[in-house]
């Protein structure tokens, strides 16, 4: 089965065409300045010279026409009829509280993905948007929607229920609903393979951490807690993001500079976190070298951000009550080996310990903990486009 895999933004969609009978990827590409003037296409077949095509993408409708261009091209394409598609899996932000997993696309489903447009105002009309392009364009073929919130569908009262009047709760859907859940879905069932954790014996940590961050705690690949809330901004710090502040920071915020609480809320989401603290540096290549420069701004910000994922990691071994795996992953999670070290540190009062050496690993998985350690440690790439498929494989 060949399966197209769809991650539709404002203004960009990207896609891979993956076989699920080896799970290799077959191309992928990028779709840019979708709806403004100035668009292009740029496709990547392994292997080959990357194929640029500049042409009008005024809908997501014309770009999903360009993906299958590409895909069908006698030169650079890899299917000779786009009948060999077999069926599209559409990453979508927010399926609030009606779906609980990956679901094929029918009227309801595409009504829900609609009435959430608030809870995921950036993403969800793009994502809907990308899933009646490809209905359009290939007519009669299983779309399947997977859900970033699935995951965090799990979750217990206790876990995502907001201590605020319970009105909120019931008028507006006001609840904790998590994101990264791809992710977290496909790193927690992976880590718990890889590692062969026996039944009883998978409790699994997942840091992932990255542009945005999060943490899960999770009990045989099912969420008990994730960082992440009604929104991508709660929890840990992150590039751009504040992560948690007390609420009354935003009308602080916005009593004493006079602006308006929408503007603060821009300010937490887009001015904020490790590049707020270091004044202008998200990247944590970019951080590492600074501090050790000697930047005390650098140091600040990176001091914060593990600050955070402790607690974070020590608050989720209560709530497990234990822990057998703990997973990174992300930009960060994956390649920066001195964090990881830094963030095990702290619970070496546990019996953890990282190998040294294998802690070199980079973008691959690989254990990481010593033999004699209590909890084992590991890095664990995460793949949301082929979770995505194996759930439209699944589904279609
Ligand atoms: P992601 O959002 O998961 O793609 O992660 C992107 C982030 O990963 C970048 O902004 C960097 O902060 C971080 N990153 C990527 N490569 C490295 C590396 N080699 N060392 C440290 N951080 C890295």
């Amino acid at each position: 089965m060949k399966v197209l895999v769809i991650n539709a933004g404002s203004s960009s969609l990207k896609y891979q065409l993956i076989d699920m009978e080896d799970e290799s990827v077959k191309a992928k590409g990028l779709c840019e300045r979708i709806g403004i003037e100035g668009s292009k296409l740029t496709h990547q077949v392994p292997d080959k010279d990357k194929y640029v095509v500049e042409a009008p993408m005024p809908t997501h409708n014309e770009a999903i026409e360009l993906v299958l261009k590409a895909l069908v091209d006698p030169e650079h394409g890899v299917v000779a009829s786009v009948d060999e598609i077999d069926a599209i899996g559409h990453r979508v932000l927010h399926g609030g509280m009606d779906y609980t997993e990956s679901v094929k696309v029918d009227a309801d489903v595409k009504r829900v993905i609609r009435e959430c447009f608030d809870l995921g105002p950036l993403h969800n009309p793009a994502n809907l948007m990308g899933i009646e392009a490809c209905e359009a364009a290939m007519p009669g073929k299983s779309n399947v929607a997977v859900f970033d919130t699935a995951f965090g569908m799990s979750l217990k009262p206790y876990a995502y229920r907001y201590a605020i009047p319970t009105e909120y709760y019931d008028k507006y859907k006001i609840r904790r609903y998590g994101f990264h859940g791809t992710s977290h879905m496909f790193v927690s069932a992976e880590t718990i393979k890889f590692a062969e954790l026996p039944e009883g014996k998978q409790r699994v940590i997942v840091c992932h951490l990255g542009n945005g961050s999060s943490i899960s705690a999770s009990i045989a690949g099912k969420a008990v807690d994730t960082s992440m809330g009604l929104t991508p901004l709660e929890g840990l710090v992150m590039g751009t993001r504040s992560g948690d502040v007390d609420p009354a920071v935003v009308q602080f915020i916005a009593d004493h500079e006079k602006i308006s609480v929408d503007e603060v809320l821009n300010i937490l989401n887009k001015k904020s976190g490790v590049f707020a603290l270091s004044e202008g540096m998200s990247d944590f290549r970019d951080l590492s070298a600074a501090s050790e420069a000697g930047n005390e701004k650098a140091t600040l910000a990176l001091d914060v951000f593990r600050h955070k994922v402790v607690k974070t990691i020590g608050g989720y071994m209560g709530v497990l009550n234990g822990v057998d795996a703990i997973a990174f992953t992300g930009g960060i999670g994956e390649n920066d080996a001195d964090m990881r070290a830094s963030i095990m540190k702290q619970f070496e009062f546990a019996g953890i310990k990282i190998d040294a050496e294998k802690n070199k690993v980079r973008g691959k998985r690989q254990e990481i903990s010593t033999a004699d350690s209590s909890v084992r440690v590991f890095v664990l790439p995460t793949n949301e486009e082929l979770a995505i498929a194996r759930e439209t494989e699944r589904l279609a």
